[in-house]
């Protein structure tokens, strides 16, 4: 069979820990022996992006505006423990933290689902993508504790030296006091983003926020996101018949438990912390999250939701077998793969990586599963633990049938 020819570079991000042994192996056994991959290697592995001052990792996000597409593997973000056990020049930015800066771009997360997990919610038949905003607010914010009776108040200074001012509130007794900002620039690229993922993947978009009572600050980002809306996304959306859909962030929650998912929930930062922890939860397994960032002009860089699972690392550096779950890394892959060939008019690629994303999720109809998953399966299904490279062993045998 000849392999699969590839246009343009795939930005490669490569990673740490169990997740690094894991991307080895998928590339080993799923990919290369298939696709002619053309990438444009990148590696973020902690040591050489202690070794570049971090520049490695400020390229790839580069390269990745460049060429449009990347696929992530997980990585370390350094905290004190990892500065002697790397022996570290620094402590390096969270990597995602610098490529986001970068692209300036939105997380998408949604689960992959299988038959024999069901989600917690018993009506959510299709997955439920949350977008986080991931800038400002609390995030951002600074506050005081107030030791006791004073007067607090809000001013704005322009450049121009004019002044706003208000009180906030004459304390009588001590209290807590926070300032909060977001930009328009920020809220526009977030619209943009969710706005493209949507007629990207020909999904619905909800967005809510609590503008009844903050009549300045959400109902800013309401505004913004019609106003794009309508100026440019509005005919696009009609003519695939998807919607854009905003309400009150206490109706969307009762929306969203009642509903069959399938659409993607917009939510500002902290509804979106909040938001993706309870829905990732209800729908089974941090280790079937995907993840993409997207950014306004539509550059697209795929990941896992997971971390570099240290814990499964240090066993397996022990020699001992580790059954760590590979299938939101193979569907970075996937994911990536299949936008480039959207992107190049490669059908043949993105059949391939229709093909993979197929032959893992039979491979888990057939009860064949990393161990994270087997305590999920509902009563009824046979499930067999096994470990990663058996997984994707399985996973390979199943693939190679569709390419027959
Ligand atoms: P984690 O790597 O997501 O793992 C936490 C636990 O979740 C694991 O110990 C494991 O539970 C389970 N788990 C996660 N992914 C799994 C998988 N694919 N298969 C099976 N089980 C899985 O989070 P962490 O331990 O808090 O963080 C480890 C490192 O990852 C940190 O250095 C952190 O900075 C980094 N991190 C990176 C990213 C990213 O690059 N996007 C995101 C988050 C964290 P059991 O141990 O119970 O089996
Ligand atoms: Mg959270």
């Amino acid at each position: 069979m000849d392999k699969i020819k590839m246009t343009t570079p795939l930005v490669e991000m490569d990673g740490d820990e169990m997740t690094r042994i894991l991307w080895k192996m998928i590339k080993d056994e799923l990919l290369l022996p298939f696709v002619e991959l053309n990438t444009e290697y990148y590696d973020l592995g902690l040591p050489e992006r202690d070794r570049t001052a971090d520049q490695v990792t400020i390229d790839s996000a580069n390269a990745t505006k460049k060429y449009g597409v990347a696929v992530k593997c997980a990585t370390i973000t350094p905290n004190a423990q990892r500065m002697t056990e790397y022996n570290l020049h620094e402590m390096w930015k969270s990597p995602n933290g610098t490529i986001r800066a970068i692209l300036d771009g939105t997380v998408f997360r949604a689960p992959i689902m299988i038959d024999s997990i069901k989600p917690v919610v018993k009506n959510w038949e299709k997955p439920i993508t949350i977008a986080r905003h991931a800038y400002g607010d609390v995030y951002k914010n600074t506050e005081f504790r107030i030791p006791g009776p004073g007067k607090a108040e809000l001013v704005f200074t322009g450049e121009d030296g004019n002044e706003m001012k208000q009180t906030i509130y004459d304390f009588e007794c001590p209290g807590v006091l926070q300032g909060q900002y977001n930009k328009d620039t920020s809220i526009r690229s977030f619209a943009h983003s969710c706005f493209q993922y949507a007629i990207g993947t020909k999904q619905d978009l909800w967005f809510a926020t609590k503008d009844t009572i903050s009549k300045k600050y959400d109902h800013t980002f309401k505004d913004i996101f019609q106003e794009i809306y309508d100026a440019e996304y509005k005919e696009k959306f009609e003519e695939l018949g998807i919607e854009y859909f905003y309400t009150l962030i206490d109706d969307a929650v009762a929306r969203v438990i009642r509903s069959k998912g399938g659409y993607i929930w917009a939510c500002k930062n902290y509804d979106g912390d909040v938001m993706s922890d309870m829905v990732s939860t209800a729908f089974g397994s941090l280790a079937m999250m995907t993840s993409v960032l997207v950014s306004p002009e539509g550059n697209y860089e795929y990941e896992a939701a997971h971390g570099t699972v240290t814990r499964h690392y240090y066993k397996y550096l022990k020699g001992e077998e580790t059954s760590t779950n590979p299938m939101a890394t193979i569907f970075a892959w996937s994911g990536a793969l299949k936008k480039r060939g959207e992107l190049d008019s490669l059908d043949e690629l993105v059949a391939f990586a229709e093909k993979l994303e197929e032959a893992c999720i039979d491979t888990l109809n057939d009860g064949i599963m990393t161990k994270d998953l087997v305590g999920l399966v509902e009563k009824g299904f046979n499930a067999t633990a096994v470990n990663s490279r058996d997984f994707i062993l399985a996973i390979r045998e199943r693939l190679e049938k569709k390419l027959a």
